[in-house]
């Protein structure tokens, strides 16, 4: 058998249920890679040994017992959780120092699903602080570096969970994506990057940054790998107003694969700027999907380009009024004379970083009286000509396929103080953020250097059934899933 971490999620489930593997064993694999390897990586804030064996003892017991209790996929599989989900027992950070040693005293719902089912949750993961970034280069406790090329970043926010999916420390991880931070990190690190519909899994236990755009998401190595995940996060939550009670409509990944979907290739997506290999990879993927029975079709999304300015509105306003309760009274640290409010301005202005601060000022400025109804509303608007833009574009297409990126993976520091060329990273991922739609991004091949070219497919809302559907019928026939990074 190959090195148990080099096996698949499916892989590892099927050795598991064939006792050829505990999940002592492949928790241990997992562990003994990240102390080996994670220190070029980086991709844990923390490794929870004694909770992941534990679990991993508790799973082996269960399926030793022998009844005839039908495991689900993910029973004693070991996966990593973002350092904005909350995980009883564990440090959560959000990547910010305003909440160093602050653990939370319940679960995140999406992540308590999975380890209801029986997965085992190996540690947290590095991301921008307060998940605000795209390149995991904005966390307070250092840079991810990407496993194909450690000069490179691995994307972001989510950097730290799909690096971690890279490099073999384990067989999936839980992101969130507020306008990419799943799939932009899974393009970067040639992976597989699921966000879901809003509404479609709780935010309960996700530390909050916009609140109408947070979504929970997963990376894994391949599609039918991160089928299982999505099954067992989704659904309704009594503890999340904003989760839809629609139950998931049934689907099977070996089903009719593409054959009679329509495409839709928005020409809004092929634009100067786009890196030629990443065009090309993109419009060969599409091509493959067409040879695969799919009907291409170009449609347009005439709001495409307004999707960066109100998402950077929005995504600000939100996150000033959620970041209000970080005071250092509630939580974490304190830092100031010992008096309010004084210490409110110190411990704030002392553990927030840059770019938290810069969306702060950014947000309030356009939540403040005067300015409202010219930003903030005016940016409401024109978010439901960008979610219009979609409805009508998939009354005539089913599925649309487009870039994740307009580059491959930029070197850490290529941004360096220019907050807006780091914004104009997120293009192609923001819209469906907007429309609340789902999306997948998955790899396409690679560029001259050997860095992964993502590509997304996005649906409407609620029907991550044909985006799973339409990306495991490309990965059925393709094999840039299987390549794994030097490390
Ligand atoms: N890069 C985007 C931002 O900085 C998206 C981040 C995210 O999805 N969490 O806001």
């Amino acid at each position: 058998m190959a090195a148990l971490t080099d096996l698949s999620l499916l892989e590892a489930a099927g050795a598991l249920r064939a006792g050829e593997v505990s999940s002592v064993e492949l928790t241990t694999a997992c562990l003994d890679r990240i102390r080996a390897v994670d220190s070029r990586v980086h991709a844990f804030l923390t490794v929870t040994d004694e909770l992941a064996l534990a679990q991993a003892r508790t799973a082996d017991e269960r399926l030793g017992r022998r009844t005839d209790e039908l495991f689900p996929l993910v029973h004693g599989i070991p996966f990593a959780v973002k350092d904005v989900l909350c995980v009883e027992g564990a440090p959560a950070t959000a990547g910010s120092k305003i909440l160093e040693g602050f653990r939370p005293p319940y679960t995140a719902t999406s992540v308590s699903r999975l380890l209801a089912a029986g997965a085992v949750v190996i540690g947290k993961t590095n991301t921008d602080e307060f998940a605000m970034g795209s390149s995991t280069e904005n966390s307070a406790y250092g840079v991810t570096h990407n496993p194909w090329n450690l000069d490179r970043v691995p994307g972001g926010s989510s950097g730290g969970s799909t690096a971690a999916v890279a490099a073999r420390f384990c067989y999936a991880a839980l992101g969130t994506d507020t306008g990419g931070s799943v799939r932009q990190p899974a393009a970067f690190c040639g992976v597989a990057g699921l966000k879901t519909s809003y509404g479609r899994v709780s935010r309960y236990g996700l530390i909050a940054f916009g609140s109408s755009l947070d979504t929970v998401g997963a990376i894994a190595r391949s599609v039918a790998d991160l089928e299982p995940i999505f099954r067992t996060m989704a659904g309704h939550d009594p503890l999340d107003s904003t989760s839809m009670p629609t139950p998931l409509p049934e689907f099977h990944l070996n089903g009719d694969g593409v054959r009679g979907l329509r495409i839709g290739v928005p020409k809004e997506y092929f634009i100067p700027g786009l890196q030629a290999e990443v065009e090309a990879a993109v419009r060969e993927a599409i091509a493959t999907l067409e040879r695969l029975g799919a009907e291409i079709r170009e449609i347009s999304l005439p709001h495409t380009d307004l999707a960066l300015p109100v998402y950077y509105i929005i995504a600000p306003a939100e996150a000033s009024a959620n970041l209000a309760r970080f005071d250092g009274i509630r939580y974490g640290p304190r830092r100031g004379p010992g008096n309010y409010p004084e210490d409110y301005f110190v411990t704030r202005g002392e553990l927030f970083g840059a770019e938290v601060k810069r969306r702060i000022m950014l947000g309030t400025y356009a939540l403040s009286a005067g300015y409202y109804d010219a930003y903030y509303g005016q940016a409401q608007k024109v978010r439901t000509l960008i979610k219009g833009d979609f409805e009508a574009a998939f009354e005539s297409v089913d599925l649309i396929a487009c870039p994740v990126t307009p580059t491959t993976a930029f070197g850490i520091g290529a941004h360096g103080d220019d907050p807006l060329s780091m914004y104009l990273e997120d293009v192609f991922t923001l819209p469906a953020n907007l429309a609340g739609i789902p999306a997948l991004s998955f790899p396409v091949g690679f560029d001259p250097t050997r860095l992964p070219i993502g590509m997304q497919l996005m649906a409407p809302h609620l029907a991550e059934d044909r985006l799973f559907q339409a990306a495991h019928a490309y990965q059925a026939a393709t094999s840039w899933h299987r390549e794994a990074p030097p490390l």
